[in-house]
């Protein structure tokens, strides 16, 4: 795969400068193919997965198409919930920030319409809605689809998944035909296959190819961790782990120079590496990282890859890396010259889809691990702190020592109280803070699909047994874990469970119950391999 350079895409400086400012370094694989066809005026069909930059795909060429000195709606960009649209403006804004003559507004449902009209008198070039919030201006013609000349379908899969195939059909119906239109999705269903037939025009596809890719035997691990606490997490890996050399990748600039104050804030000894930095400071910090002055280097995938070090002992993938590739090269760091390696990846919120995405094409086993609690830190940190006190006696030359101590007995101290107050004076470490890290994992799934599954006493309700009950001291949220993580079903369609000391029952939608069988197929649950099976009708 070809990762372009944006400056190699003829886009304009003020497009340039602005895609700086975000962090970004270079095109993800979706926006390297898409970005120049869509510039070139054909229509798109993009297809990747969440995560790998879809929005900016279609941003940056068309908000280049977009002409400032023309006060009219010229693109519509559909998407399937007011928080997408929102976040989609919000992009956008970020890409126009030195082109402010280019109006942007998001319309969706839940916001006052009044307000949304008002805004759309005052004339914008790009609107960004939810398609019902769309057909409702149409209707009431403060809409006027006469000077479009861009349609952009984004997450097409979710907005058909939302029943919004109708409205999408009606809307591209009022388009002119002579317009530019591109669709993006994750998945490819027959049906948007439909759609691109009838509503696009000779439409090119695009899509990742991916790659064999072989996974370094490398030990690898994620951790599932709330944004927030990424900082203490790794931290406290560090601090448990105790590598002498680690690499820590960040997905843009920004974010390498964030860490890297937050690190030095803190203690350790960090430095960044970026496309911004210039040969000479670069130099610097590679001196540094080989000469073991530097224990941890945050760096870029493209900083990275020039990156010539054998030792390092871990590799964090801090942000979730954007495709398979990256999380193949970066790994791909440590564990060299016949050296064993760890890797380590923290996983935010519905990022657990595109990890899962990752290991499915790759085949790498990841497995998934808890953060080490305080208790484990301070176990790891009294050991080492033995073990150390335990050579220096071995070492002797402790006369000018033994006789501080002397003087401290005669005085009625005995010598196990003053060994405690030694070890109690080195290892309390008061800056520790509690933070609990430990967060539940994350089961989302678009909630309309199972709305209907919610009543107990349905009839599309079925009865699971499973061999684990009250003599494992099981609990309902041990079941509901279990079901989830392994079946990928969201924990909250699970319904009644009843735990008996033998065995456990538990309802679920029917719609589902085949995939939590083979799912929970020779699972483990407490440590117990369990059998699971439809429970017998009595
Ligand atoms: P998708 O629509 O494919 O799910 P998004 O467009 O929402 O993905 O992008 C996911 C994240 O990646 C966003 O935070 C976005 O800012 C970031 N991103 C997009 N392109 C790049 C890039 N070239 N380099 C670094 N980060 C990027
Ligand atoms: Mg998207």
């Amino acid at each position: 795969m070809d990762y372009l350079k944006f400056e190699d895409m003829n886009l304009s400086s003020d497009a340039l400068k602005a895609i700086s400012d975000m962090g970004f370094e270079e095109a993800t694989p979706i926006q390297s193919q898409s970005i120049s066809i869509i510039m070139s005026g054909r229509d798109v069909i993009g297809q990747s997965q969440t995560g790998t930059g879809k929005t900016a795909a279609f941003g940056i060429p068309l908000l280049e198409k977009i002409d400032p000195f023309d006060r009219h709606l010229q693109a519509i960009i559909l998407c399937p919930t007011r928080e997408l649209a929102i976040q989609t403006s919000e992009e956008f804004r970020k890409l126009l920030k030195y082109r402010g003559n280019v109006k942007v507004l998001p319309i969706y449902g839940g916001q006052p319409i009044d307000r949304q009209i008002s805004a759309l008198k005052k004339g914008c070039q790009v609107i960004i809605g939810t398609p019902g919030r769309v057909m409702d201006h149409m209707s009431r013609r403060t809409l006027k689809m006469e000077t479009v000349r861009f349609v952009v379908l984004d997450e097409a899969d979710e907005m058909l998944d939302m029943g919004f195939r109708e409205d999408i059909e009606t809307i591209l119906e009022k388009i002119p035909s002579e317009r530019q239109t591109m669709l993006f999705s994750a998945t490819m269903p027959q049906e948007i296959l439909e759609l691109t037939d009838r509503y696009q025009n000779e439409p090119e596809y695009v899509t990742v190819i991916h790659k064999e890719l072989t996974v370094p035997s490398i030990d690898q691990s994620y951790f599932e961790v709330k944004e927030k606490v990424k900082l203490d997490a790794l931290c406290r890996l560090i601090d448990i782990e105790n590598p002498s050399l680690s690499l820590v990748f960040c997905n843009t600039k920004k974010l390498v120079d964030e860490l890297v104050e937050q690190l030095q804030g803190r203690g350790y000894f960090a430095e960044g590496l970026h496309g911004d930095l210039k040969q000479p400071q670069r130099d610097l910090v590679m001196k540094k990282f080989r000469n073991r002055t530097l224990e941890i280097l945050v760096a870029t995938d493209v900083a990275a890859r020039g990156l010539d070090v054998d030792d390092i002992d871990i590799v964090f993938n801090y942000d979730l890396p954007q495709d398979e590739e990256y999380y193949i090269h970066r790994i791909g760091r440590t564990g060299r010259a016949g050296k064993s390696g760890r890797a380590f990846t923290f996983v935010v919120g519905k990022e657990i889809y595109k990890l899962r995405e990752i290991m499915k094409l790759t085949k790498a086993k990841i497995a998934r691990k808890k953060l080490p609690s305080l208790g484990d830190l301070e176990e790891v940190k009294t050991r080492s702190f033995v073990d150390k006190i335990k050579d220096i006696v071995d070492e002797g030359h402790l006369t000018k020592y033994v006789n501080i101590v002397e003087g401290m007995i005669t005085e009625d101290y005995s010598t196990l109280d003053i060994a405690a107050a030694l070890m109690k004076h080195n290892l309390y470490d008061a800056d520790v803070a509690e933070i609990d890290l430990e967060i539940e994992p994350f089961y989302e799934r678009k909630p309309t699909k199972f709305k209907s599954y919610y009543r107990e006493d349905d009839a599309n309700i079925t009865r699971l047994f499973l061999t684990i009950g009250k003599k494992e001291k099981v609990k309902p949220n041990d079941i509901v874990g279990a079901i989830a993580n392994e079946s990928g079903v969201p924990g909250r369609v699970i319904g009644h469970i009843d735990i008996y000391d033998e065995f456990t029952f538990v309802d679920v939608p029917e719609s589902i119950a085949k995939d939590i069988i083979t799912g929970m197929k020779n699972k483990k649950i407490k440590g117990k391999k369990i059998h699971i099976e439809r429970a017998k009708k009595l």
